[in-house]
C-alpha cells in the first residue's frame, strides 16, 4: 500500500508491524502491543505483552490494575530497541504524561506513529519532538481550519478573572481525568494561584500518580463531604461527564467551565450549558497539524482519527501522498466529542457525598 508495507499495515485490531510482530495501540486484545499513551481508546487492557513508557505503564496500572497485561516492557524515550529486525524508538509527543510517538525503522525507511500530540507547551509533560520520517501517521482530532487553539495561559486567566468577579460562587471546571485535569491545575499554579484546588473523586488517583512522577500540583483536596457554602469562590475540577449530573447540583450555583478544544465552537458550549468555555486542548490544532507534517519531511501521510478528510485533502494539495485510515475504536477519551458520553472517563469513585 505504500513505501512501508513491511513496517506497518492496517488490520482489524489496528496498526500492525509484520516484521516486528506487534500492534500499535490495538483496539482489541493482541499478543504484543506497543502503546503510545494512557488514554483508554489507545491503551486497553488484556494484551499478552505491552511495551510503553514507564509513565504510560504506570497510568495503565492505575486504571486497570497491576495485571492489565501478561508482561510489560518499559521503553525509555529516545533509546532505540530491536524488535525482530525493526528498530523501535519512543519519542515525546507532548500530549499527556508519558505520551510518545513510536518510530519504526528498517533499512532506509522510517515510519512514525504519532499517537496523539500537541505542540503547545504543557508543564505536565515533555515537549513534542519532531522525528524526520518517510511515512507519518497522524491523528486529526482538530483537523479543521476552525480549530485554532489560543495560548492556554490566557484561558486560565479567564478562569481566575471570573473567580475574582464572582467570589461567592464555586467554579466548576470540567476536564478529562487523564492529562487535562492535571494540566489545568498546573497552569492555575503557574498563574500564581495557591489556594487548595478541589477534586471530584474520579480525578484523585491520576492526580496522585502525576505527583508521584514529580509533577507539582499544589494543595489538592477532595470535594467529598463539603457543602456549597464551603466551596464559595473555590475551584472544583470534575470529569466532563459529571458537570451536568446530580453530583454537580450539590455545589449550589457554580460557574461552569469546560476545558476542551471543542470549546472553540460556541454552539457546543451553549449546548452543554457551559458558562465559561476554556479553549484548552491536548491536541494539535489545524495549523500545528500542518506545521508538524511539513517538519517531518514525510512524503506519505496516514490520518488515523478525527477530521481525516480535511487533513488528507490539505496533504494532497501539498503534493503529499495521503490516505485516511478510517480506523474504528478511537474517539479520543482525552478530548472526546463532548456530546458522546460513552467516550468520557468512567465516574469511578466519584459518587456524590
Ligand atoms: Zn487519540
Ligand atoms: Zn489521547
Amino acid at each position: 500500500m505504500s513505501v512501508a508495507p513491511d513496517l506497518l499495515t492496517l488490520t482489524p485490531a489496528g496498526l500492525y508491524c509484520p516484521h516486528g510482530g506487534f500492534h500499535i495501540d490495538p483496539v482489541r486484545p493482541v499478543e504484543r502491543a506497543l502503546i503510545t499513551h494512557g488514554h483508554s481508546d489507545h491503551a486497553r487492557s488484556g494484551h499478552g505483552g505491552v511495551m510503553a513508557t514507564p509513565e504510560t505503564l504506570g497510568i495503565m496500572a492505575v486504571r486497570y490494575g497491576e495485571d492489565f497485561a501478561g508482561v510489560t516492557e518499559p521503553a525509555a524515550l529516545g533509546r532505540p530497541i530491536r524488535v525482530g529486525d525493526i528498530e523501535v524508538c519512543f519519542h515525546p509527543a507532548g500530549h499527556v504524561l508519558g505520551s510518545a510517538q513510536i518510530s519504526l525503522t528498517r533499512g532506509a525507511c522510517r515510519v512514525v506513529v504519532s499517537g496523539d500530540y500537541k505542540r503547545q507547551l504543557d508543564p505536565t509533560c515533555i515537549p513534542f519532538e519532531t522525528v524526520p520520517c518517510d511515512v507519518f501517521v497522524t491523528e486529526a482530532t482538530f483537523g479543521l481550519p476552525v480549530f485554532c487553539h489560543p495560548d492556554a495561559r490566557g484561558e486560565i486567566g479567564k478562569l481566575l478573572e471570573s473567580l475574582s468577579l464572582f467570589p461567592e460562587r464555586p467554579h466548576l471546571v470540567g476536564a478529562y481525568s487523564l492529562g487535562k485535569a492535571q494540566r489545568v491545575i498546573a497552569l492555575i499554579r503557574e498563574a500564581g494561584y495557591d489556594d487548595p484546588v478541589f477534586l471530584h473523586g474520579a480525578l484523585e488517583r491520576l492526580c496522585r500518580f502525576y505527583e508521584s512522577r514529580g509533577i507539582d500540583l499544589g494543595l489538592l483536596e477532595p470535594v467529598r463531604g463539603l457543602k456549597p457554602k464551603e466551596l464559595a469562590g473555590r475551584i472544583v475540577i470534575c470529569p466532563p461527564g459529571s458537570m451536568a449530573d446530580l453530583w454537580s447540583r450539590r455545589l449550589g450555583d457554580p460557574v461552569t467551565a469546560f476545558a476542551s478544544g471543542w470549546m472553540r465552537v460556541r454552539a457546543r458550549a451553549r449546548q452543554r450549558g457551559v458558562e465559561l468555555p476554556l479553549v484548552i486542548s491536548d491536541h494539535s490544532d489545524w495549523n500545528d497539524l500542518q506545521a508538524t507534517i511539513e517538519e517531518t519531511g514525510a512524503g506519505e501521510v496516514w490520518v488515523t482519527h478525527g477530521a481525516e478528510e480535511a487533513l488528507v485533502h490539505w496533504c494532497r494539495t501539498r503534493g503529499l501522498d495521503a490516505r485516511p485510515l478510517h480506523m474504528l475504536g478511537y474517539g479520543d477519551e482525552g478530548e472526546a466529542e463532548p456530546d458522546t458520553p460513552a467516550a468520557e472517563a468512567p465516574a469511578e469513585d466519584g459518587a456524590p457525598s
